[in-house]
């Protein structure tokens, strides 16, 4: 935690040092600007150092999505070089794994969107994959090789911009809780934390799945929740592939150590929802959802996010605007067990990892929006608070265009990436499309 004073003004706050507000900070700090970040935690405590970090294009249902998606692989390719770092980027694309029939449609769906924007896909039978990559023995019936994409080591990423970004002069403050937006004349004024206030002209709201809650005080309602997602690494095994594995029930990724990342798939993902207060919020519409994936969404109750909601409810009933509005410190529940079976399944599929031990693992929410597409932009009221969140779990691939998008906004008002079907404003003027997956 850093302990150094906090400054009296900035030309912009950044709220939250994930990817986004990390990126962010480093290009407004490369542009010239006066920029503060803050922190409740530590760089990269929630989603940005816990992602299993793969950045591609596979699953992407929307072209504006795509697009976005594809300017960020442009730039995922010199990150290293642009942050002198080596953030460990392995372009080994991405292998997908439809076991039964039942798998096609939504294999058929993640690959779309891909084909439809002119990516080449490479559709394989199982001995033609087999002869490229021997070691995956188990039965199969469909895969799909899309070469472009890759997987980075996360939390080396995001400290790489923080560094970047201190090295043009951005400030970061750890452990300084963002408690409000204070607006004066229809403008955002400055920001009161737990450390004192910055007087500022301008805030980008990038605190993860909390940001919503930060929104919420200033009367912006952004209908996001939280789901669950666990993760876990082995200990290293032989060289095998350094693509993305992805079948309906698993996912695996080598890291350079040698190590396994494993995930879930794209049909079965088992992740959980943890029941609490804030699910009384848009009820109606996310509701139908869980139930719709209950076989696929655990829900359990959280204790520490309970007594979170009941205090920050407590607060609002008493018009207090003093409390955090997002948990500090949290360390979400972990499901060993999960883990263990996710990599049984791709031991089975290859066997050469079979043996291979979990050495640890952990959790993380995604913030996700109803029609699963982030939320980027300036807000209609007040002036001067700009948006990035609702990543849907597909916010790490997303960080380094999003930091130019968000220094674009801030500096000239616009960005030349289609960013309509972002805007916040979005589920307050209609009804959104629902996809037919989780995530
Ligand atoms: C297990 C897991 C696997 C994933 N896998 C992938 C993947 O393979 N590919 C992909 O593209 N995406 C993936 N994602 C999603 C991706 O990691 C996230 O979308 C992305 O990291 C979001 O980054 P962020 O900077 O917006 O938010 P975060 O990384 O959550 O950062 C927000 C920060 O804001 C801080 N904060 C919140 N409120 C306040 C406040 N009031 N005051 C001060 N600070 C505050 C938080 O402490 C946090 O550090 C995964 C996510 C998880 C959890």
């Amino acid at each position: 935690m850093s302990t150094q004073t906090l400054q009296k003004e900035a030309d912009v706050v950044v709220v939250g040092a994930g990817i986004s507000g990390c990126a962010t900070a480093y290009n407004l700090a490369k542009r010239g600007l006066n920029v503060v970040v803050l922190e409740k935690d530590d760089i990269a405590h929630e989603a940005s150092g816990r992602s299993m970090a793969a950045v591609g294009l596979l699953g992407k249902h929307h072209p504006d999505e795509f697009k976005l998606t594809q300017a960020s692989m442009e730039l995922w390719e010199g990150l290293g070089d642009e942050l002198h770092t080596d953030i460990e980027y392995i372009r080994g694309g991405r292998l997908a794994i439809a076991n039964t029939d039942e798998d096609m449609p939504l294999f058929k769906e993640m690959v779309e969107g891909a084909e439809e924007s002119g990516v080449a896909i490479e559709w394989l039978e199982p001995d033609q994959a087999r002869a490229r990559w021997p070691f995956l023995q188990g039965p199969f019936i469909k895969a799909v090789y899309s070469p472009h994409e890759g997987h980075v080591n996360p939390p080396k990423t995001v400290h790489a911009f923080a560094r970047s970004a201190q090295e043009y002069g951005a400030t970061f403050h750890t452990g300084c809780i963002v408690k409000n937006i204070n607006v004066k004349a229809g403008r955002v004024s400055s920001v009161s934390t737990n450390r004192g206030e910055i007087q500022t002209g301008a805030v980008v709201n990038v605190a993860g799945v909390w940001a919503y809650r930060l929104a919420d005080r200033l009367g912006v309602h952004l209908p996001i929740q939280l789901i669950r997602v666990v993760q876990g690494e082995t200990e290293p095994g032989p060289r095998l592939f350094d693509y993305f594995l992805r079948g309906p029930n698993y996912g695996a990724r080598q890291t350079a150590s040698g190590t396994f990342r494993i995930t879930g798939g794209y049909r079965q993902l088992d992740v959980y929802h943890d029941l609490s207060l804030h699910d009384l919020r848009d009820i109606r519409m996310w509701a139908p959802r869980l139930l719709r994936y209950r076989r696929d969404v655990t829900l359990q109750l959280n204790l520490a996010i309970l007594k979170h909601d009941f205090t920050a409810l407590v607060n609002r009933m008493l018009r207090r605007k003093s409390g955090a509005p997002a948990p500090v410190g949290m360390e979400p529940r972990k499901h060993p067990k999960n883990l263990e079976r996710k990599l049984a399944r791709v031991s089975k599929l290859v066997p050469d990892m079979k043996g291979i031990k979990l050495t640890r693992t952990w959790s993380g929410f995604v913030d996700m929006t109803p029609d699963f597409l982030p939320i980027i932009g300036p807000v209609d009221k007040p002036e001067g608070l700009y948006l990035a969140t609702g990543f849907s779990g597909h916010g790490f691939a997303l960080g380094p265009i999003v930091g130019k998008v968000m220094a674009d906004l801030v500096i000239e008002g616009q960005t030349s990436m289609s960013i309509h079907s972002f805007r916040p404003s979005r589920f307050a003027e209609g009804r959104v499309q629902v996809p037919k997956r989780l995530m």
